[in-house]
């Protein structure tokens, strides 16, 4: 697969706040690649940056294997605020006055409703659209034109569960049309449901990118318990590739790839201890999420 954008250690601060720290990762071409990361945590200022609307104070990147910008900037549609759509004219009316705007012929307007699927409802008026159906024609908006790549800034958000249904439903099939999209957003769920690949932003701070599933690999996490917790604990911290956590009247063992249970099992017998319990669990993607973007702060800066 190859890349429809690379980037390389791109930062940018305003004034003290450093909203983006070296940030690198890849997009491949035909992904569906989240960015993904709570408030603040710099979603909307790499967006902004991507599309030439601010300057990074350092790094690089480039669309397209180094096409020139301005080239390449035809090639990429671009949803960061909703656009002021009229509320008592058309669909059809209201992109026939951005193309207009935006210098575009309108022959591509049919092509585009049919895609997000207001084809129907092209001549209603757009306060008669429900929530879901304004998104749609604002994402038809940014189709116009036929970009390769569609950026997407918290497209469901301040949508009804049906709303965001249906915006997630169109992302997926204007993907299998060969959109790429990259799209901002804070829920793990969603991205865990629409999205291939992922890059995980904490306050500025890349955590993690690749594909979906790799990301947030399950990882194995041990439940164990014996007559005596404190000794137990003591003995486990001393064992290399193990971090132990006290859960209630438990330990939560995590391992690294070499251990498994067994071993753990036999460590412990061996240093004079009798697991009276002893689970295997897997963590959950959300778990892992919550415990990436909890990274103790002195980590990071
Ligand atoms: P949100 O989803 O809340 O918009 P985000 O992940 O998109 O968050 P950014 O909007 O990029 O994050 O903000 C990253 C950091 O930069 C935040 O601390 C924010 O307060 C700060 N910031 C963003 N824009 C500006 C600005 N124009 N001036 C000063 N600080 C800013």
């Amino acid at each position: 697969m190859s890349s429809v954008l690379s980037i390389q250690q791109l930062s940018k601060s305003y004034g003290p706040v450093k909203a983006l720290n070296h940030i690198s990762f890849e997009v491949p071409e035909g992904s569906v690649f989240g960015v993904l990361g709570p408030n603040g945590s710099g979603k909307t200022t790499l967006l902004g940056i991507l599309l030439d609307v601010l300057l990074a104070d350092r790094g690089d990147f480039q669309w397209f294997g180094g096409m020139p910008h301005q080239a390449a900037r035809k090639q990429i549609g671009a949803l960061l605020e909703t656009p002021n759509f009229y509320h008592y004219l058309s669909a059809v009316q209201n992109l026939k006055i951005n193309t207009s705007i935006k210098e575009k012929g309108t022959d591509d307007i049919d092509r585009v409703l049919q895609l997000v699927r207001l084809a129907p409802r092209k001549h209603a008026r757009f306060n008669t659209y429900s929530l879901g159906m304004k998104q749609r024609l604002a994402i038809g908006n940014a189709l116009l034109g036929g970009p390769k790549v569609l950026l997407l800034d918290e497209p469901t958000n301040g949508l009804d569960p049906e709303g965001i249904a249906e915006i997630r439903a169109l992302i997926k099939s204007l993907n299998k049309e060969g959109i790429t999209i990259i799209m901002a957003s804070h829920l793990l769920d969603e991205v865990e449901k629409v999205c291939t690949h992922v890059a995980v932003l904490k306050q500025g701070h890349l955590l993690g990118s690749g594909p979906v599933k790799e990301v947030f690999q399950s990882e194995d996490i041990l439940e164990v318990g014996s007559a005596d917790n404190d000794t137990l604990k003591a003995v486990l911290s001393g064992l290399e590739g193990v971090v132990v956590h006290q859960a209630e009247d438990l330990l939560q063992v995590s391992m690294n790839g070499a251990l498994d249970a067994a071993m753990i099992n036999e460590y412990c017998y061996k240093n004079g201890i009798t697991l009276t319990y002893l689970n295997l669990k897997r963590k959950s993607l959300e778990a892992q999420f919550m415990e990436l973007t909890r990274t103790d702060d002195s980590q990071l800066r």
